[in-house]
């Protein structure tokens, strides 16, 4: 319920660019007719701790329309109300990077669009981005862009593609021309993988940079010195991290960053999994980092566990590339948190029997945890988690402010979060499994429809489809 305080407070308003001021004028308007009754909000979402700017405010937030209509301590006739006393009320979180229905050599991995859309909204994630698979051509493009498009149908939350190269042929601008006709404006590639063919070498990675900065795309990559890899087939579990030693990481981040400086490129480095790398490029990139023109990723395992379980019996559920690291490294991360942009889950899992082998060339490489990645992170960093799951991807990738902030007019995609309540991982088939965390995820709306409540997924044929979203 809103205090009687709160009833005499005056509408406030997200801040909105200079242009839509008339806009704002006709809304006010509205407001004044629903306050008089004349109109009803479709969702008020009352007495929360409202997360703007950083900061936290005791206000109401109403939606109709799916989009976020008031941030006001008024209170509007509304068809559906929530209380959300005590509760933090977070913009829907942003997954940056997820492989669902990912196909590799012989498998696909235990994740489709739908339960991978559904563990996301679990863990209050309500947008995506997945990959293209890679090509070489621009005339691969649209077919590529087809095939992923076909089987996201099934996802009930919005989702993004990055579109992925695998040492192409034809020259960065026609396959940026191909990549926006598509409605994608971030490419990914792999600076390792040269036995699948997947590596992209430095000169084109260095011309892409140049055209990124051009054309306002984000050059998204894997960064591992190929050459400092061991390629071995029979490399067991305990030398994991070894063989894909943090110089490997190290070396790779600092070439991209200088010719990502050289070039006044965007460059965005997907899992950091070294706190030893990130500290290098703060050393000698801070400006960069600081503007955001070079953009850093973490994923919650590298903050939660170290090399060191690649020793045990179930060493190989652990198993991603790049691998767990040093627990020196795993500190350094958390301590450098400030320089780490985004949270991507990197969600890409596989049974247990399919990843129960003996050397890491027989493993399908990957890990979940996407219901949990809020919370991991959460539990060490507190309210610091929040931007990285929410403004933060939303303006890496073209997506602010319709997503990643409590703004009018943005997609009604809303986070209830009791910080202060226990939760207990209860999963069999995930190695955070037992773990207890801070914080429980309550309640998830997508575009104003609750998906998650009480923490259960609400199945429901009134829920709309996840859409795609197309950036320019
Ligand atoms: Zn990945």
């Amino acid at each position: 319920m809103t205090s009687e305080k709160n009833r005499k407070g005056k509408i406030e308003k997200a801040e909105e660019p200079a242009g839509k001021k008339k806009r704002n004028a006709g809304k006010k308007r509205q407001l004044l007719e629903a306050a008089d009754g004349k109109a009803k909000m479709d969702l008020g979402i009352l007495g929360g701790r409202v997360y703007l700017n950083g900061n936290f405010a005791p206000l109401n937030v109403y939606v109709k329309d799916g989009k976020i209509e008031a941030l006001t301590s008024n209170v509007f006739p509304c068809e559906e109300t929530v209380d959300a006393q005590g509760l933090m009320v977070l913009p829907g979180f942003i997954d940056p990077h997820v492989h669902f229905h990912l196909g590799v050599g012989n498998n696909v991995n235990a994740e489709d669009f739908r339960t991978g859309s559904i563990k996301g909204a679990l863990g209050g994630i309500t947008t995506y981005i997945d990959f293209l698979d890679p090509v070489k051509r621009a005339s691969d493009v649209a077919q590529a862009f087809e095939a992923r498009s076909g089987l996201a149908d099934t996802s009930f939350t919005d989702y993004a593609f990055h579109a992925t190269i695998a040492n192409p042929t034809d020259a960065p601008e026609d396959m940026i021309t191909a990549f926006k006709s598509c409605g994608i404006t971030s490419v990914k590639l792999f600076t390792t993988y040269a036995d699948t063919d997947r590596r992209t070498k430095d000169r084109y990675i260095y011309q892409l940079l140049k055209a990124s900065g051009e054309t306002g795309i984000q050059v998204v990559v894997h960064a591992e010195n190929d050459d400092l890899i061991d390629h071995g087939k029979k490399i067991p579990v305990s030398e994991h991290e070894s063989s894909r030693p943090a110089i490997s990481e190290r070396t790779e981040a600092l070439v991209l960053a200088e010719m990502a400086e050289e070039t006044d490129g965007n460059l965005y480095l997907v899992h950091m999994s070294a706190g030893s790398t990130v500290e290098t490029l703060k050393a000698r990139h801070i400006g960069a980092l600081a503007e955001k023109r070079i953009r850093l990723e973490s994923c919650p395992h590298y903050f939660v566990f170290n090399r060191d379980v690649y020793s045990k019996p179930d060493g190989y559920l652990y198993t991603m590339t790049p691998p767990l690291r040093s627990e020196r490294d795993r500190i350094l991360l958390c301590t450098h948190f400030d320089a780490i942009d985004t949270i991507g889950t990197d969600h890409c899992p596989y049974r247990k029997e399919e990843k129960n082998h003996t050397y890491t060339s027989e493993i399908p490489m990957g890990i979940g945890g996407i219901s949990y990645s809020f919370q991991l992170l959460f539990t060490r960093f507190g309210s610091h988690a929040i931007d990285r799951f929410t403004k933060n991807p939303a303006q890496a990738y073209g997506l602010y402010p319709q997503k990643g902030a409590l703004k009018v007019g943005a997609d009604a995609d809303i986070v209830l979060f009791d910080d202060l309540a226990p939760f207990v991982v209860s999963d069999e088939n995930s190695v955070y499994n037992g773990m207890t965390l801070k914080g429980r995820i309550e309640s998830v709306f997508k575009s104003g429809h609750i998906l998650v409540k009480d923490g259960v997924f609400q199945a429901s044929d009134c829920i709309p489809k996840g859409r795609y979203l197309r950036r320019t």
